[in-house]
């Protein structure tokens, strides 16, 4: 191979300019040429394909987004869509593509490489729920924010005696709101692994201000139900001044922790060396503290995301 694309889709995530810093690098070490693509599978579509050099990276590692722009292009799921994006990269020369992104993303890489275009998957999003990697690029600087964000509240909290509902992003998984809740020490959680009906959320915090309880904070998973209809049946059953926060895209956003630094320039790296020795249809993960690459159609049909029980245990004693 001669020629490389990289481009970022989907949801932005703090990391992901290191993740395409390291591509870049990495392949211009090794000789190649590498083409940014703008936003995502739109930019593909419509050939909006520049050549990128060692400066074009240049100052991008301690910034948040993306600087090759991202976007949801929902048509990208029909073939004839995809034909025309496959048609615009052999038009370039390039011979493989690396992909940024979560998990629709990985979606579409895995139909260009089933199509005849080898693309590999990096997992760049803050919800950690991608297949085949422990943890994504993004995830920590989330966390990091949410807890930043659940240190305020609790001050406010304290003072006012009052119950705080905090909404977290996460999609389909727990893990942001689980790690936030712990580490920012709240009292109740709301996350999709766990069965958890508002009328036994309600109980537990009436049973806790029985106690003694003169605060709480409440972390609700996004898309799990109304947190402002919930604060307000919290303040009705219990008698508290409740509040909800929805954190939203302040949570997306924000210079990118060392560690999601660390991780979106080692698997950038990492994808150029696969390329090199020939693989393709991989998308890489890092997995007990090494890195890893699986087949993507594989990892996106069958390997589940464990959820970690041992963490959420320990996180029901410390309330
Ligand atoms: P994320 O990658 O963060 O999960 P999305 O779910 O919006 O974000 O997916 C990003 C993009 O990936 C979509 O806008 C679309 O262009 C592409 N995509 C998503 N699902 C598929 C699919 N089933 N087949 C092909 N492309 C897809």
């Amino acid at each position: 191979i001669k020629k490389i694309g990289v481009l970022t889709s989907g949801g932005d995530a703090p990391g992901m300019n290191a993740a395409i810093r390291g591509v870049v690098r990495t392949a211009l070490t090794e000789g190649l040429e590498v083409y940014g693509i703008e936003d995502g599978y739109l930019g593909l579509y419509e050939n909006r394909i520049r050549k990128l050099e060692r400066h074009s990276v240049s100052d991008v590692i301690t910034r948040g987004g993306t600087f090759l722009g991202s976007a949801r292009f929902p048509e990208f799921k029909e073939k004839e869509t995809r034909k025309v994006a496959i048609e615009n990269l052999r038009k370039n020369g390039i011979d493989a593509l690396v992909v940024i992104g979560g998990d629709g993303s990985y979606m579409g890489a895995m139909r260009l490489t089933e199509e005849g275009f080898p693309c590999i998957g990096l997992p760049g999003t803050i919800d950690n729920d991608i297949r085949g990697t422990d943890y994504t690029i993004g995830y920590f600087t989330a966390l990091q924010t949410a807890v930043e964000a659940i240190d305020r509240l609790r001050d406010t909290c304290s003072s006012h005696h009052r119950i705080s509902v905090i909404e977290i992003m996460g999609r389909g998984c727990g893990d942001l709101t689980l790690n936030a809740a712990v580490a920012g020490g709240c009292e109740f959680m709301i996350i999709p692994e766990i069965t958890c009906t508002k009328e036994d959320l309600i109980q537990e915090i009436k049973l806790g201000f029985d106690k003694g309880k003169k605060h709480a904070i409440v972390a609700v998973t996004e898309l799990m139900l109304d947190v402002n209809q919930l604060a307000k049946d919290i303040q009705d059953a219990v008698g508290h001044e409740t509040r909800a926060t929805v954190l939203g895209h302040v949570q997306r956003g924000g210079s990118p922790v060392p560690y999601d630094r660390i991780l979106g320039s080692r698997m950038g790296a990492y994808a150029v060396e696969l390329l090199l020795q020939g693989h393709g249809g991989r998308c890489i993960g890092i997995q007990n503290g090494k890195l890893a690459h699986h087949d993507i159609i594989d990892a996106i049909n069958n390997m589940k995301r464990p959820f970690d029980m041992d963490l959420f245990n320990t996180a029901k004693r410390l309330f």
